[in-house]
């Protein structure tokens, strides 16, 4: 029965003569959201709100509104019944319909908030929302009124077409993507690191990604396995580029000339060293990564802060006070959980050393990386020219 939708966004509201930036980039995540929905639909912009109305005879409630939960900026969807204005008697009448038809005979208390932009309608708010109670309590003997804590708020809107609405669908809240710049994320095919992109594309983050491959101690179906966690992040945070790089020659380089119990974390500086190139030509301000403090050896404090020496971008880590728990329940409800915990392996499961450092200190791992000289410059090279790009959308 729903045929047009009220979309109602949180802090995007408070960004001043912005604004209408913030609004558009909502539009148009929205409309690439709606891609993945069955049916046509037009969107419009009035007053601080974006409409969302269904253009075709065939659509699908379900799919639309799923599409719109995963906008982010969006704080609420409200599924609205939209009529032409008959006359007080015809809106109180199509109102009563509604609410049977979507409470039946359930019992609740109520309210009726009603608006009036349109100063020519004969009723004021005031006495729309009273007239409106009045006849709803006469046609319905399940209801009663309350005014400060309703069950039900029901709410009236006289505008060019009159909105009548009492649903609420929380969607994902943040701020929509393309509104505060792009980082480039650090994409393997574990939990960690597309709940991580997930997070920061939250916060209006354009996201691409890089990829370290090394096949072929990594097979073909991890690689795809990553395109696949790609895909549902893109679901989010709009299309991807993701740079898959060839990292078996550094990977083997690093493992003849370098300690064993620090091949994680020189492997790892090299990861970032390689990530900040693709974030330079990328236009990237920052770099993601799913790193949780103590989660494994290369993510001690003493780990990250190796790990971070080789950087001059910010390295974003937004897992970064979170217990695996914690990150497995977001990935969980994100929908990306099922594809990475896939029994592929990556490929720093395949050097890993058996006691690897968990303090590593900083001048030894720069005399380790001596050893690489001869080398890792030409190899770095053409790790980054040999690199494949991958659009994802
Ligand atoms: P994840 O679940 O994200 O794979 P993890 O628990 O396996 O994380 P690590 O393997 O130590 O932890 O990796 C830490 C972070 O480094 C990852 O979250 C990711 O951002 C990055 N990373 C690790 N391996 C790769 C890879 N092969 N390609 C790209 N990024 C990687
Ligand atoms: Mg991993």
């Amino acid at each position: 029965m729903y045929r047009a939708f009220l979309i109602k966004y949180g802090e995007i509201g408070t960004k001043g003569n912005n604004r209408y930036l913030f609004e558009d980039a909502l539009i148009r995540q929205i409309k690439y959201a709606l891609k993945g929905a069955e049916g046509k639909f037009e969107l419009s912009k009035e007053q601080g709100r974006i409409y969302v109305t269904v253009a075709s005879d065939n659509y699908d409630y379900d799919s639309t509104v799923a599409a719109l939960k995963r906008v982010f900026g969006v704080l609420w969807i409200c599924p609205m019944l939209q009529i032409e204005d008959n006359g007080f008697d015809d809106l109180a009448e199509q109102t009563i319909e509604y609410i049977k038809d979507i409470y039946g005979d359930k019992h609740f208390t109520f309210k009726v908030k009603a608006r009036r932009a349109r100063k020519n309608y004969p009723l004021d708010s005031m006495g729309i929302a009273a007239a409106i109670g009045e006849k709803l309590l006469e046609a319905n003997p399940n209801v009663t009124v309350d005014v400060h804590d309703p069950e039900v708020e029901l709410n009236i809107e006289i505008r060019e077409h009159i909105n009548i609405y009492s649903e609420f669908i929380p969607g994902p809240g943040g701020m929509p993507v393309g509104t505060n710049g792009k980082a480039t994320l650090l994409l393997s095919g574990g939990i960690d690191s597309p709940v991580a992109g997930y997070m920061i594309a939250k916060r209006g983050v354009t996201i691409d990604a890089v990829y370290f491959h090394a096949p072929p101690y990594t097979s073909e179906r991890a690689k795809q396995k990553v395109v696949d966690l790609a895909k549902l992040v893109a679901r989010y945070s709009g299309p991807i580029r993701l740079h898959v790089v060839n990292f078996t020659d550094i990977q083997l380089y690093i493992y003849d000339a370098c300690p064993h119990d620090e091949l994680t974390i020189i492997m790892r500086r090299y990861m970032m060293r390689i990530a900040e190139h693709f974030a330079a030509e990328e236009g990237s301000l920052g770099l993601i990564t799913g790193e949780s403090i103590g989660q494994v050896a290369s993510q001690t404090m003493h780990s990250l802060a190796v790990t971070n020496e080789v950087c001059k971008l910010p390295v974003l880590r937004p897992l970064i006070g979170m217990d695996k728990q914690e990150i497995i329940d977001r990935s969980i409800e994100i929908g990306t959980y099922e594809t990475s915990i896939l029994p592929f392996e990556d490929c720093c499961t395949i050097f890993v050393a058996k006691h690897p450092v968990t303090k590593p200190n900083l001048s030894v791992i720069k005399k380790s990386e001596h050893h690489l000289d001869e080398k890792i410059d030409e190899m770095m090279k053409q790790a980054i020219e040999t690199t494949e790009i991958i659009e994802i959308s």
